[in-house]
């Protein structure tokens, strides 16, 4: 069976792993309500994406 042949230092896992931080979302206000919402995505809140209604909101 295929092994490592040497024990990963601790330091050696540090430097692999330390580009595996998450960020945090990124946030635009909606075009026609305001809310901060995911680029690229319908507001929940309204509904809308690039100016139009796209889904209608459940509360509203
Ligand atoms: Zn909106």
């Amino acid at each position: 069976m295929a092994n490592p042949k040497r024990k990963l230092s601790r330091a050696s896992k540090g430097h692999r792993r330390a580009h595996l931080a998450l960020t945090r979302a990124q946030l635009v206000r909606c075009t026609h309500c305001g809310a901060m919402i995911r680029p690229h995505t319908i507001c929940k809140a309204c509904g809308h994406y690039r100016g139009r209604q796209i889904v209608v909101a459940e509360n509203g």
